[in-house]
């Protein structure tokens, strides 16, 4: 048999890999405790299963959705981000659903980019910016996220010849994997370098909610400008532990949204409405459950930076998501150190290098595990630093 070209560049998905070294340990005996990927360890809210098992009652939402999504939807999303960013949306024009960011992040570089074109990345990233602009046969070009710089792309450092060949820019704050928060002033600059090099913004809003000590994050799209030049997704997957039920929204450039609709009413058809009718009953309702998650997550994060820091890790607690990006211990490189804490302690963080190369000495280690085990696995890992 032979299998398209495509598929050649494209490496197997970061977790996949990961997901399969944790089988073979655990099938070896080992209790792995995995730190690794960010799926909320905890049962979406009851109010809103409940909701759901309404929705899923009703014969109206048993058939075919529309690609671009319900209304009802449309409307609660726009007055979810006029209450909560004060940005307006126009819920005709300017919405999309999506069966969860990723996909509609995925899409959108078969809406955007041709073979030879160039999508800017950051690196480390989200693995599905560079997959997707893979897979549409275009080139990424990385601009490294440093410390020095907050974790903000330099857009200076862009060339010229890039930022003409360019099309697509790929950002998110609050950021996976650093957990760094937008500073002062960058997206105006984002917007003003999309403006100047006619280039579509992507921005991943899929953090927005995790917030810590008193932080609320904004949207890119109440950046004067933005909605010219670019577009926001937003997720119900990390805010409201509903990873496994595929559903979000992208809002903002109309002329951005227009192709994806498109492609997607040839792919896919839609999310499911009692889904999509759940969504819209979330984003009017009440944010008690958002609130209860980031306390848990702030007490989780602050034990965790004890814990590292009694073994000499020096980790800054972050502002938000669901990560710590911590720097490895001298001597140790990112794959090498996710390695020793695998087999030494049993224990599964993420290398910095699965999300490109300028995450090398660092690791992602995720909160969503319970107290208990965060605890034990950092014993654990204290217990095999001092051993070795
Ligand atoms: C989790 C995540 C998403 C969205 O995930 P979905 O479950 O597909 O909605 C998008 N971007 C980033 C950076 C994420 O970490």
């Amino acid at each position: 048999m032979r299998f398209s070209k495509r598929m050649d560049t494209l490496p197997p998905y970061l977790f996949a890999e990961i997901e399969r070294k944790i089988a073979q340990k655990r099938a070896a005996g080992v209790d792995v405790i995995s730190l690794g990927i960010g799926d909320p360890d905890l049962p979406t809210p009851a109010y809103i299963v409940e909701e759901m098992q309404r929705q899923v009652a009703d014969p109206r939402n048993h058939r075919y959705p529309t690609t671009a999504g319900l209304q009802e939807f449309a409307q609660a999303a726009a007055r979810f981000y006029q209450r909560r960013f004060g940005v307006e949306i126009d819920p005709e024009e300017e919405f999309l659903a999506v069966l969860g960011g990723k996909e509609g992040l995925a899409h959108l570089c078969w809406s955007t980019l041709d073979p030879g074109d160039l999508a800017l990345v950051p690196d480390p990233g989200y693995p599905v910016y560079s997959g997707c602009t893979l897979l549409a046969g275009a080139e990424p070009r990385y601009l490294p996220l440093r410390a020095e710089n907050h974790f903000l792309p330099d857009l200076d450092a862009v060339s010229a010849a890039d930022a003409r060949r360019a099309k697509v820019l790929f950002i998110g704050y609050p950021n996976n994997p650093t957990s760094a928060i937008v500073q002062e002033g960058f997206f105006e600059r984002v917007v003003e370098f999309a403006t100047k090099w006619d280039i579509a913004v992507v921005h991943d809003n899929a953090y927005s909610e995790l917030g810590f000590d008193g932080y609320s994050a904004p949207s890119f799209l109440a950046t004067p400008g933005a909605k010219d030049v670019g577009v926001e997704f937003w997720s119900f997957s990390k805010p409201f532990n509903m990873t496994g039920w595929r559903v979000g929204f992208a809002v903002g450039n109309r002329q951005i949204l227009e192709p994806l609709w498109r492609l997607k009413s040839n792919l896919d058809s839609g999310v499911f409405e009692a889904v999509q009718r759940t969504a819209a009953y979330i984003l009017d309702g009440p944010w008690d459950s958002v609130h209860e998650m980031n306390a848990l997550y702030q007490r989780r994060r602050d034990v965790l930076i004890e814990a590292l820091r009694s073994i000499g890790v020096d980790a800054m607690p972050p502002k938000a998501t669901i990560y710590l990006w911590i720097p490895v211990p001298a001597g140790y490189t990112s794959a090498g150190f996710a390695e020793h804490v695998l087999d030494q302690a049993g224990v599964v963080v993420t290398p910095g290098t699965g999300y490109g190369q300028a995450g090398e000495g660092f690791v992602r280690i995720s909160l969503t595990t319970p107290d208990d085990r965060i605890e034990e696995a950092v014993e654990r890992i204290r217990r095999s630093l001092t051993l070795s």
